[in-house]
């Protein structure tokens, strides 16, 4: 792409610290220097456990009770689950390559606390399906959410009712991704 640089993390902060001097902090600039430094978390976790980020026990050892299910997985990365609002994310990864950071945490709680199946399989389809992979980010979050990362407070599980009255209260996102042709089609 003309004109396109790649940025360092740094070089991000300083063009934000630049920003907010000039125009003063808001909620965005907030936000996007704090989830910079989850990336940078995730980066130099990886950087100090190296392939243990990819260990079904982890990094902190646990055994997560999670087990290989061929049927449930396939559902899941098929956008066919009982959950109308996973299926939408799931659609809406497969059609664009892409998910929010909400919809990437749903469907994984969904997988691990739902489904049950061990999430490195979880993280593997994200890794072949998202525009932005990238190892640390990816398997760190897996991780973290499954509790088998540096996290104390164990698993994470999303009440998935919840989060759609929330997120989706009108039901938009699940209308337009409730097909998985729905995008190229419509
Ligand atoms: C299960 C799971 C898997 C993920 N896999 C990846 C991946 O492969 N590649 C990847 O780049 N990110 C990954 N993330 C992090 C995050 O979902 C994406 O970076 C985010 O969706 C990008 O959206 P955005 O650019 O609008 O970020 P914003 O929310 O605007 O945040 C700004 C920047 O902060 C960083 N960031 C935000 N949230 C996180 C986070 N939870 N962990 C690490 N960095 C974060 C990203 O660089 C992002 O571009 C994953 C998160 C989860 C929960």
């Amino acid at each position: 792409m003309a004109g396109a640089r790649l940025c360092i993390p740094r070089q991000i902060v300083a063009e934000l610290q630049d920003y907010e001097a000039q125009y003063g902090a808001n909620d965005s600039t907030y936000w996007l220097y704090f989830e910079l430094l989850w990336r940078e978390y995730f980066q130099w976790l990886h950087y100090r456990y190296g392939n243990r980020l990819y260990l079904l026990r982890g990094i902190r050892n646990q055994d997560p009770l999670l087990s290989k299910n061929p049927k449930a997985l396939a559902g899941w990365c098929e956008g066919k689950t009982a959950a109308p609002f996973v299926n939408a994310f799931m659609h809406q990864l497969r059609n664009t390559g892409w998910m929010s950071n909400r919809g990437r945490q749903i469907v994984a709680s969904y997988l691990i606390n739902q489904l049950g199946v061990d999430w490195r399989d979880g993280a593997a389809w994200f890794e072949a399906q998202l525009i932005d992979y990238d190892p640390a980010s990816n398997w760190g979050n897996w991780q973290y959410l499954t509790g088998v990362g540096t996290d104390p407070r164990g698993r994470r599980e999303f009440n998935i009712g919840k989060q759609q009255r929330e997120y989706d209260p009108a039901g938009a996102f699940v209308g337009k991704y409730s097909h998985r042709h729905a995008q190229r089609t419509s």
